[in-house]
């Protein structure tokens, strides 16, 4: 597995903050607090969105939605070329998404690892889907973070899940 650089670009920092507001949006409705933006090459948004599933849904992550708006939206150089930013890093469904219809590389604030240590710590059992980083489900795909100044406000809004949903 190749080493992952931590987020240090202000540029990076910005969009993950967005992110992290769009996470906190979801979780004040009644949602899971997660949230994602797709910029392209000049560091312009297209599309942000955050995760959905208090539905039933629980395919309703950002990053699957990213995914499926770049399909139908962007062509396959503007994919490559897109950057995705995600207040947590890929679910295995989103990685693999993200890699079938050719999006460039991601950012995010937290990883995976990070979520499950977290929840573990917690108390809580793992869930269904194998907790992979996104290099081991699309190995293609260029990866930068996590952003360590980020990391407890997306603990926090992780711990408010859980307390919500005891
Ligand atoms: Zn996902």
């Amino acid at each position: 597995m190749t080493e992952i650089a931590p987020v240090t670009d202000p540029r990076d920092l910005a969009h993950l903050r967005r992110c992290v507001d769009l996470a906190r949006e979801a979780l004040e409705a009644g949602d899971e607090p997660f949230g994602s933006l797709l910029v392209d090459a000049a560091g312009v948004v297209l599309f942000e969105d955050r995760n959905r599933v208090a539905g039933g849904d629980h395919t309703r992550h950002p990053e699957f939605e990213i995914a499926r708006w770049a399909a139908g939206n962007l062509t396959p150089e503007a994919r490559a070329s897109a950057v995705t930013y995600t207040s947590g890093e890929h679910c295995p469904m989103c990685s693999a998404a993200h890699a079938w219809v050719g999006l460039g590389r991601i950012v995010y604030a937290t990883s995976s690892a990070q979520l499950s240590e977290w929840r573990g710590s917690w108390g809580l059992e793992p869930g269904p889907v194998a907790v992979l980083p996104i290099n081991a489900v699309a190995p293609g795909i260029p990866v930068t973070g996590p952003a360590a100044e980020l990391a407890d406000e997306v603990r926090d809004l992780q711990r408010r899940l859980v307390e919500r949903t005891g």
